[in-house]
């Protein structure tokens, strides 16, 4: 059922590179947006000075858009909740604190780190819960007083409920967490900065969010924001609780969780080997969830009309590169030519090509495309796949002409030289025959009589539809670069 009163919101901090499990969340949120017709709130969570910067800002706000994926409010977009960078919204943080205090929902703590691992090492050793003990939850203004006059700062603490905590997690189901395992907790820092615990929910609150999607690593902080919404509905701040869903973690290699710090999970790494966004995406999109049993390919309307958060899998979901690849290839194959010519663009120029940038030829381009669009996974792959086109001789691979130049190769060479020079150069089907035909003479199939004159002609053992290759090369370079093999042969 959609329901376009559905608010979500993605809220990034601005630390490293965007990768995988961040924009995962993001798309999640998106989609489930988007499907309801509802509303994506985009919000930077950049309280931590020492940790955000600029750059991941600006890479984070390319990234989603390089993806496909927008926002009704948030940076650029504005909206009725602006401003979306919480370091502009330091004020509202203070207020709502100072109301926290005063409504008796938090507390001045005072005691020091180290007094808190002290604690904290004996009620392990006693076997009893470690979290914080509640000692300064009552303290009287005198006590208060001595401390402040000892020169001790407080934190600002939030009270919890001595109660058990339970909700219903739309990916989960029903979990419960009990009192001794969600201790009172820091929301202000002592040097009077906000933290995570207050900033997120209060914000979230403010926004008038609906739906909290967010990764399993969070878990553990929705009892504590449960119980901070209470206060705050009772104090006027919030309208309601949100809902809750956890997304799976995503597995790596070995299945170990994905860490931000594995290369594989940084966003830009499939960006620069020319991943498809809509590849991209589609792929994602399947980190636990799936389209339907037999339907792993889509496009993003497609995932859009399906996506339901309430069909997410709570079971870890893993990620698998062959299948990302495979997914991508479908994509470009679904492009439409144009599509196809213009997306290889960025790997056909400096940095990517290693030929000289005049020597690039739009119509060779577009006569060797199609060929490509049907056997490439990732963009990437074109550059070595055309260069023959461009290069004035081809590129020297050792390792492609000792597999290909065998004994007796400068005779069958030359056989296909001869024969290729009478073929009717403007149809792969009579340069095919050519080869086949001189293969025949020196007793080789056609497999084994091309091998040589590909690399000859390409300079590597694989690659395109050779005939049609040789076609769009020319009659001229082809042959001379048969000629120069014959040469290094018989050198
Ligand atoms: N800024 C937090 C993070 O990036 C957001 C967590 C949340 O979604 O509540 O981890
Ligand atoms: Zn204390």
């Amino acid at each position: 059922m959609a329901n376009a009163n559905v608010r979500v919101r993605f809220c990034p901090s601005p630390t490293g590179n965007p990768h995988v499990g961040l924009v995962r969340t993001a798309l999640f949120n998106w989609a489930f947006a988007r499907h309801n017709g509802g509303t994506m709130v985009f919000r930077i969570e950049d309280t931590d000075a020492a940790r955000d910067s600029e750059e991941s800002y600006n890479q984070l706000l390319d990234s989603l858009r390089w993806l496909g994926l927008d926002w009704d409010e948030g940076p650029e977009a504005g909206g009725p909740h602006a401003p979306y960078r919480q370091s502009q919204r330091m004020d509202l943080y203070r207020d709502v604190a100072e109301k926290l205090l005063a409504g008796g929902y938090a507390y001045h703590c005072y005691c020091t780190p180290l007094e808190l691992e002290a604690r904290r090492d004996a009620a392990r050793a006693a076997g009893k819960p470690s979290g914080y003990d509640g000692k300064c939850r009552e303290l009287s203004a005198e006590q208060k007083a001595a401390y402040g006059a000892d020169g001790r700062t407080a934190i600002v603490r939030f009270r919890m409920p001595d109660e058990p905590i339970t909700f219903t997690d739309l990916v989960r189901g029903e979990l419960t967490f009990t009192a001794d395992n969600v201790p009172d907790y820091g929301i202000v820092r002592a040097n009077g900065a906000p933290l995570y615990t207050l900033v997120n929910p209060v914000d979230d609150a403010l926004m008038e969010i609906t739906h909290v999607l967010r990764g399993e690593d969070l878990l553990s902080s929705t009892p504590r924001q449960i119980a901070l919404y209470k206060a705050l509905i009772e104090l006027g701040i919030a309208k309601d609780t949100p809902a809750f869903g956890h997304l799976p973690y995503v597995m790596g290699e070995g299945n170990k969780k994905l860490s931000k710090r594995d290369p594989e999970a940084s966003l830009n790494v499939y960006r620069e080997r020319g991943f498809l966004p809509e590849g991209l995406l589609n792929y994602l999109s399947l980190l636990g969830w799936s389209f339907s049993a037999d339907q792993d390919v889509f496009s993003v309307a497609e995932l859009i009309e399906k996506f339901d958060i309430a069909d997410v899998n709570a079971n870890p979901a893993r990620f698998d590169l062959k299948k990302a690849e495979a997914i991508n290839a479908d994509h470009i194959r679904r492009l439409d030519v144009k599509a196809f010519t213009e997306a290889c663009g960025p790997w056909l120029r400096a940095p990517h090509a290693n030929w000289p940038a005049e020597n690039f030829d739009q119509a060779a381009w577009e006569a060797i495309a199609p060929y490509a669009q049907t056997r490439l996974t990732v963009l990437s792959d074109i550059t070595a796949n055309v260069d023959f086109l461009f290069l004035d001789t081809p590129v020297e691979d050792e390792a492609s002409w000792t597999k290909a130049m065998k004994e007796g190769s400068d005779a069958l060479l030359r056989t296909a030289r001869e024969k290729l020079a009478d073929a009717d150069w403007t149809s792969p089907e009579s340069l095919k025959n050519a080869v086949l035909a001189a293969g025949e003479e020196h007793g080789l199939k056609l497999g084994k009589a091309q091998a040589p004159v590909r690399v000859a002609v390409t300079g590597r053992t694989v690659g395109l539809p050779l005939f049609e290759s040789m076609e769009i090369l020319g009659r001229e370079r082809a042959l001379s670069r048969i000629d120069a093999a014959l040469a290094k042969l018989t050198a």
